[in-house]
């Protein structure tokens, strides 16, 4: 999926040429679509197309158990994230910086969810089995990040108060899709290394987010290409304060900034695929 390949102008979709550091969207194929479609039964438009991108993170390179930073591990490394079941009305990409080894070390979900991930990339559980066990378990472990995590979950949870979305209508992912091992330093590395092998732009390109929140305090964190555009906001903030990243404007500002360009801009339909 998301190869770089020739624009077909026909083509209602779009696609992902990474040229240098720079991602462009361009249109895709819809014969390509159709199979994506085929090989996923059952699934809606988003969804096909996110299982594809959740199984391109658990399956390249080295695996499941393969993480940038440190290599071979004893157990499930990367992670795709969440997929609301109702997505398509909500349109809301929520993005943190990596998982948190402690964090994820601590949370009773875990093991489910990594389990799940290897049946399912085995072929031993259905597509609509691995989303509807991501559906379960994912909410109560954000519930259980809200309680003891780092706060961001916290923070994700008033930004989807001031949009007025549930959680199922939101997709969340991190910029590094391992989990970095502890000590800060490979914190730094795994949100500079992993985007490499797993873009931001690329989920972008694919779920097609109305508006995006990016919390990462990290000035490494490998992100080209991610931006607002005039049918789509972005907002990067600095996770321990709020601020917004580049502009250092305070939370109540760029978030009644965001919630009023959402309430629009969710009326506009998405593109037909
Ligand atoms: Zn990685």
């Amino acid at each position: 999926m998301l190869q770089k390949r020739d624009v077909d102008a026909e083509c209602d979709d779009f696609r992902i040429n990474v040229v240098g550091q720079v991602a462009e969207v361009v249109p895709r194929n819809i014969s390509e679509v159709a199979q994506t479609y085929q090989r996923r039964a059952g699934m809606n438009p988003t969804e096909s197309l996110w299982l594809e991108y959740a199984l391109d993170v658990l399956t390249r390179g080295g695996g499941a158990m393969n993480c940038c930073v440190s290599g071979q591990t004893d157990r499930i490394s990367r992670w795709p994230g969440y997929l609301g079941p109702d997505y398509a009305s909500g349109r809301v990409l929520l993005v943190g910086a990596v998982h948190n080894e402690a964090d994820m070390d601590a949370t009773p979900e875990v093991p489910a969810i990594g389990d799940g991930a290897v049946e399912w990339i085995n072929g031993h559980r259905s597509d609509s089995d691995y989303l509807a066990m991501l559906r379960v378990e994912y909410p109560r472990a954000i519930n259980f990040w809200c309680r003891n995590g780092g706060g961001v979950f916290r923070k994700f949870t008033e930004i989807r108060a001031a949009l007025g979305v549930s959680l199922g209508q939101c997709a969340i992912s991190n910029i590094a899709k391992c989990t970095a091992v502890r000590g800060s330093k490979k914190y730094c590395e795994s949100i500079s290394a992993c985007p490499l092998r797993f873009p931001l732009t690329d989920l972008i390109a694919l779920l097609d987010p109305v508006i995006a929140f990016i919390a990462c305090n990290d000035t490494n964190a490998r992100i080209p290409g991610v931006g607002s555009t005039s049918t789509r906001r972005v907002y990067r903030f600095q996770q321990l304060n709020s601020l917004e990243y580049a502009t250092k404007r305070r939370r109540e500002v760029w978030l009644r900034e965001a919630a009023d360009f959402y309430r629009t801009a969710i009326k506009r339909p998405r593109a037909a695929i």
